[in-house]
Order: C-alpha cells, then sequence, then structure tokens
C-alpha cells in the first residue's frame, strides 16, 4: 500500500544540479521541500575515498554513478520509418543517477561564453550579408546578451565555487586572466587550480619535444599557462554534494 508522507510545499523529481539548486532557493524562501531520487545517497568518504574511488570496475565498467539504461534510457531511431528502439549503450555523455545526478562526476568546467556566441547569426549577417546563412539552416540569436546573463553566471560561480582568475573586470582587462572573456562583476571566487602532476609532466614532455606554445619564456610558478580555467575546485565545487547532504536532511525531515 503507498505509504502517505507528510506535506510539503514543493516535491523535486531528481536530485541533480537543477534539482538542487531549485531546492536550495525553494528552501531558502521558507518552503518546505522534499527530493525524491532514484539513485542511492553519495557521500564523499564512501564514494570518492581512496581507495574506494580507484574501482574500475565499479565505476569505469559497471558505471556506478550512472544512469542505469536497463531501467531507463533514451530511444533513438535514424530516420522517421525506423522504430525507436532504446539505447542500452551510451557515449560518453552518460547521464547521472543518485543524489547529485551527473554532478557528481561531471568534468566541472564551467565557461562563460562571449557576447559574440549569443548573437552568432546577427555578427555572421552583420559581416557576410544576409544571404550567407543558407535558409534551411536553423541557426539562431539566442535572444540574451551576456551583460543579462552575467549576473547568473556570477551567481553560480559563487554557488559552486568555482577557481580562476579574471582577465576583465568591469571592462578593465586585468593581467594573469583571459584578457578575451567578457566583463565580469568581480574575482572568481577561488584562485586558480595549482597544477597536478599529469599536467606537469605534460609541460615537460611538450617543451622536451619542442611543442610547447610558449616555449622560451620563462616558467612562472604556475607554468607557463597559468591554470586559471573556469573550474569547479574539488572541495569547494560540488553543490551536488552540497545537494547531497541537504537531501539527506531532506530525507530526514520527511520521515520526523
Ligand atoms: C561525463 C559528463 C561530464 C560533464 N561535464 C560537464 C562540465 O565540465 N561542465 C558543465 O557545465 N557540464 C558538464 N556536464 C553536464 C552537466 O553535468 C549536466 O548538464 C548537469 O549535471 C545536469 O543537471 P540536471 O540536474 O539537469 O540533471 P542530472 O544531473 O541528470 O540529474 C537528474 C537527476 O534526476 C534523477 N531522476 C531522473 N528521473 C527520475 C525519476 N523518475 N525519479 C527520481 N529521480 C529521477 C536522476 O537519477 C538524476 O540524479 C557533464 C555531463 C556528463 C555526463
Amino acid at each position: 500500500m503507498a505509504a502517505r508522507l507528510k506535506e510539503v510545499d514543493v516535491v523535486i523529481v531528481g536530485l541533480g544540479w537543477t534539482g538542487g539548486i531549485l531546492a536550495k532557493e525553494f528552501s531558502a524562501a521558507g518552503l518546505k521541500v522534499v527530493a525524491l531520487e532514484r539513485g542511492g545517497p553519495r557521500s564523499t568518504e564512501a564514494d570518492f575515498g581512496l581507495p574506494s574511488v580507484r574501482d574500475e570496475l565499479r565505476y569505469q565498467f559497471r558505471h556506478d554513478l550512472m544512469m542505469n539504461t536497463q531501467k531507463d534510457t533514451l530511444t533513438i531511431r535514424n530516420n522517421p520509418s525506423q522504430e525507436a528502439l532504446p539505447m542500452r549503450r551510451l557515449g560518453s555523455f552518460l547521464p547521472g543517477e543518485g543524489v547529485g545526478g551527473a554532478g557528481v562526476h561531471w568534468n566541472g568546467h564551467t565557461w562563460r561564453w562571449t557576447d559574440m556566441e549569443f548573437k552568432v547569426r546577427s555578427l555572421y549577417e552583420e559581416r557576410y550579408g544576409k544571404g550567407y546563412i543558407p535558409a534551411d539552416m536553423t541557426i539562431q540569436d539566442w535572444g540574451i546578451s551576456y551583460a543579462e546573463l552575467e549576473p547568473y553566471y556570477d551567481r553560480f560561480e559563487y554557488v559552486a565555487g568555482i577557481s580562476g582568475k579574471a582577465g576583465n573586470l568591469k571592462g578593465k582587462v586585468v593581467p594573469g586572466g583571459n584578457p578575451f572573456e567578457g566583463p565580469r562583476a568581480r574575482e572568481y571566487p577561488l584562485p586558480p587550480l595549482a597544477p597536478s602532476l599529469a599536467c606537469e609532466l605534460f609541460d615537460k614532455a611538450s617543451r622536451n619535444g619542442g611543442y610547447h606554445p610558449s616555449r622560451g619564456r620563462p616558467r612562472t610558478r604556475r607554468g607557463p599557462i597559468p591554470i586559471r580555467t573556469a573550474r569547479s575546485s574539488a572541495r569547494a565545487s560540488t553543490a551536488a554534494i552540497a545537494s547531497a547532504s541537504a537531501a539527506r536532511r531532506m530525507q530526514k525531515a520527511a520521515r520526523t
């Protein structure tokens, strides 16, 4: 028989980034929120600590953090005359499963677009003429500008604890960051990541092989090309993890 749980204001189905952010915002607005997640809970020690995190069988081959495509998947057909069939083996972008969703195993890159990318159609037409884009090509402007989105980029980066170095603060190009990026209201919440061993080894190998893009230039503390990527930092990132503990609290609250 179906269990009747306490009534709440909001029920969120699926607790990935989207559900996690909504849960946080609704809770902060004073609403009672419950999130239903089809996958299991995740915790730093149990799922991402050594040595279990190196379990290739569990993660790499059995896709422990990913959607179980035997239970649920997308269907696909190559043309309208075919019957759409379920795909049981997906490619590189495997949807997540469990508290935190795909945010638990994503790459953590959160690049901002430049203003140009929001209006590619207009810019092409302006430069090459109206007939440049073929009539059957559906490319469109987004109808929103970088300036309008900037406060939201900023807010997300501070929620997620993104690492990096600004190259353009309020329209002023600043040294050390990407000078081509759109103007930021403020610095990244966290400094650039230190280079990993893999990065160092690659740097060394490319120098020895004569392939390095800035060979001949002096090495800086963080290497010749400072890592200023918009990258979520291991510790501060996953609001997904934050949402994991939020979810546990919610589950507990729903039970009491
Ligand atoms: C391998 C990989 C790398 C990525 N790298 C990046 C990156 O570097 N930068 C970037 O910006 N984006 C990246 N992405 C994309 C990004 O992770 C996703 O866009 C984002 O996590 C999606 O969040 P979501 O909450 O919308 O969905 P999901 O994270 O998929 O969350 C949906 C949740 O809903 C649950 N659910 C689904 N159906 C039900 C149901 N019926 N009942 C209960 N629960 C349900 C699922 O189990 C899941 O936990 C990457 C994605 C993948 C897969």
